[in-house]
């Protein structure tokens, strides 16, 4: 059965239940499966059958093992993903060899939902086995809140507080989180910026006092079953796109390094994936580290695509392991070195091995602006920021009109009026399964910044999940 292990190589091999409730590792790296599997031709051929939740079961159960059954695996991702297109993920045609994967149409509009969907019914399963709940906790800018919390919505077992600074979120992405119906969602507007809200999560997982009281753990955390769960939409589309008999490229925006380190697995399980090219805006260390070599890391800047609005992409980590050879304490060492400025360069033979697979390119406001009108006036789509980005750089990037090259469309524009008003002229309208977040009530609490006020909001709130 897969264990799971850390990429620093100083905590004892987990399974995947452990890893998954666990959140980071306790030595501080991400887990990791010790043996990833490497798929045949004729298994690719046979996978290419499925429908978009039997592909998904066949390629996550290997991870699961037995934390979960075979059939419970089968209900959840069935469950999980009711409320996607039949086709899980749609492709559209942009130009010859040119292909958009549209990744924005769950829930919340945002490919986060095909991974937290997934992870809270993954979650909530682990904990009935266990008869055990939890807290999850976390900040946000927009995106990540709203996919999470949408996804732990009336699931038992689980609560979910979320912190968001207040007045600094769109109002669409604010409605998203605050309008939901659930008795165990909560949201916190703080008096503060993001930076705020995330020192006060990360101070209350440091408060033993409270974490003895409170069993809680993290989705803004880098969670393997997330990563896992979305391999699955880069082999359906290459499947379809005529993989494994021909090779197929990706595009992917990129912030935290989780969605196109996702690509690079489904690459190892065997899919033909010749590049990866890994799409940054103006917040463009990964681009920087794989088209220079230049790993320094740099202050964060406002841009139009706030999702991708980070410098230090944790999920670096994960590939650093795998192209140190799975040598944690190297791992951890380069780890360190990026993040006090020691090391400004990955070693050569590292850096050879990444730009095998890895390509990077960068889009800044204005090209984000002139990409959007270009997609309008060439295909009559309205794309948002971030997969405008991805669109563009997939264009500058692709290497051969042989074989397609597609970019992942991460968000759907209605959720950025201000880029789009800017771009188009106009706002674009809310999907009909989202407009009724317009009407509908809000609930939320604004509190100061101040962890002690946090701390005992959380508290009485969620008095029913404390340890006895
Ligand atoms: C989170 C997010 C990204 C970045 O994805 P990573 O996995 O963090 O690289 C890109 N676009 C949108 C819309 C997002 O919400």
């Amino acid at each position: 059965m897969t264990k799971y292990v850390s990429t620093r190589g100083q905590s004892p091999a987990v399974d995947f239940a452990t890893a998954t409730l666990n959140g980071p590792a306790p030595d501080g790296g991400l887990y990791m499966p010790q043996e990833l599997p490497h798929y045949s031709t004729s298994e690719w051929h046979d996978m290419a059958k499925l429908s978009y939740q039997d592909l998904t079961h066949r390629l996550l159960l290997p991870f699961v093992g037995d934390c979960i059954t075979s059939e419970r695996l089968a209900e959840l991702i069935r469950d999980a993903y009711q409320g996607f297109p039949a086709a899980g993920a749609p492709l559209v045609q942009l130009g010859h060899q040119q292909w958009m994967l549209e990744l924005y149409r769950g829930p919340t509009l945002a490919f986060k939902d095909y991974a937290l969907q997934l992870l809270t019914r993954i979650f909530r399963e682990l904990l009935s086995q266990r008869g055990e709940k939890l807290v999850l906790l976390g900040a946000t800018s927009g995106d990540t809140g709203a996919a999470a919390l949408a996804a732990v919505a009336h699931q038992s077992g689980l609560g979910i507080i979320m912190l968001h600074p207040h007045e600094r979120v769109s109002p669409i992405q604010r409605r998203q989180m605050t309008t939901l119906d659930a008795s165990n969602v909560r949201n916190l507007a703080i008096e503060g910026n993001f930076d705020a809200c995330q020192d006060i999560v990360k101070a209350l997982f440091a408060d033993r006092d409270l974490r003895q009281h409170l069993p809680m753990s993290s989705v803004n955390s880098i969670n393997w079953a997330r990563i896992m769960a979305q391999i699955v939409y880069y082999a359906a589309s290459a499947l379809s796109l005529g993989a494994p008999n021909r090779p197929i490229s990706f595009c992917v925006p990129s912030g935290n390094f989780g969605n196109v380190f996702a690509g690079y697995l489904a690459k190892t399980l065997g899919l033909p994936i010749e590049r990866l090219v890994v799409a940054s805006n103006a917040n463009d260390i990964l681009h920087r580290m794989i088209s220079h070599n230049d790993t320094v890391l740099q202050q964060v800047v406002p841009t139009l695509s706030p999702s991708m609005d980070i410098q230090i992409a944790s999920n670096f980590e994960r590939l650093l392991y795998l192209l140190n050879a799975e040598d944690g304490s190297r791992t951890a060492a380069d780890i360190q070195g990026i993040r006090d400025g020691s090391m400004t360069q990955l070693e050569p033979v590292v850096y050879a091995r990444l730009t095998q697979t890895f390509s990077a390119g960068m889009a800044d406001d204005a090209a984000t602006v002139a990409e959007i009108r270009y997609i309008a006036e060439t295909t009559g789509l309205a794309i948002d920021p971030h997969s405008a980005i991805a669109t563009k750089i997939a264009r500058e990037k692709a290497t051969s009109d042989e074989y397609p090259m597609v970019a992942l469309a991460t968000a759907h524009s209605a959720k950025f009026p201000n880029a789009m008003q800017a771009a188009l002229g106009n706002a674009i309208e809310l999907p009909a399964s989202t407009a009724n977040i317009v009407q509908r009530e809000e609930k939320f609490e604004v509190l100061a910044n101040d962890t002690a006020l946090v701390k005992d909001h959380l508290i009485n709130e969620f008095a029913d999940y404390a340890q006895h």
